[in-house]
């Protein structure tokens, strides 16, 4: 008996030793960086920013460019490209604005050690210049803009204002380009989903990014300083004030909802809400 007991308990104490018991799945890690995409100087903000003159006539603003890296277990999304990488060393200067460009998206990467093939996916909130300026230095990645943003940028002629030329990769119908229409769950699980937010343009998203620390909004251009958010500002120059309204209307709610942190791309003060680039936010 007491052997068979010995032997008993030799058994289990080897089962043990071959198959320790599971273990739950650890979540993988989701990383957010902010990389620096650019500055402009808006002479005259009133005029460029207020159907209404909201603010102060004939004062500058200064806003930031501002792209955003992140990474879900090894997979990697690029939100927005900021300004063209041709203004690097060459400030560019008009009547109503001036634009420079200190750092390629490609040399910020290079610093974190990821190499531009590793992009999986460009995310594009809107077809602007300034959104838009350094995508195609990532062809082989996959473009993610609103249907109605791509259309516009595929049309010929596009829209003089329009800079097609900056998503060459993709201007042929059947490149790799995800039309989106609606919201869209980026990577397939629920961490990461592009949000419909027309009126700025009519394409137009802003980004929800579900980090273990809590969730984050970048806004696209739903918003492009803080001051514009608490009376609704709306640019003369965005397709459609209703929409603009009404996105802006979800956008509120959804942060609050969520509690979410609200990064407003264009608004320098916003920088410090995040770590500052090498380090990211989990
Ligand atoms: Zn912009």
């Amino acid at each position: 008996m007491k052997k068979l007991l010995a032997a008993t308990a030799f058994f289990f104490a080897l089962s043990a030793l071959q198959a320790p018991p599971p273990v739950a799945p650890k979540p993988t890690s989701l990383k957010l960086w902010r990389l620096d995409c650019g500055s402009i100087l808006i002479k005259d903000y009133n005029a460029y920013f207020s159907d209404t003159s909201a603010y102060t006539p004939g004062q500058q603003k200064n806003l930031t460019a501002s792209c955003y890296l992140i990474q879900d277990a090894g997979r990697y999304l690029l939100w927005d490209t900021g300004l063209t990488a041709d203004l690097l060393g060459k400030p560019e200067d008009s009547p109503a604005q001036r634009m420079s460009l200190d750092k390629s998206i490609g040399t910020q990467l290079g610093e974190i050690g990821v190499r531009p093939d590793q992009i999986e996916m460009v995310g594009i909130s809107h077809f602007h210049f300034d959104h838009i300026g350094q995508a195609a230095q990532f062809p082989k990645a996959k473009l993610v803009i609103g249907a109605e943003d791509l259309a516009a940028l595929r049309a010929t002629p596009a829209h003089p204002s329009l800079k097609p030329e900056a998503i060459k990769p993709w201007l042929a119908e059947g490149s790799n380009a995800l039309a989106v229409r609606g919201d869209v769950d980026i990577f397939k699980d629920g961490r990461v989903i592009m949000l419909n937010m027309p009126g700025h343009t009519p394409g137009h998203h802003s980004l929800l990014v579900k980090l273990a620390s809590g969730p984050i909004l970048l806004t696209g251009d739903l918003y492009h300083f803080s001051e514009q958010v608490p009376i609704k500002g709306v640019p003369p120059f965005n397709t459609d004030r209703a929409d603009t309204l009404a996105s802006m209307d979800r956008f509120d709610k959804m942060a609050a909802n969520l509690g979410a942190k609200v990064i407003i791309q264009h608004e320098r003060a916003d920088i410090a809400k995040l770590p500052a680039f090498p380090l990211a936010a989990e």
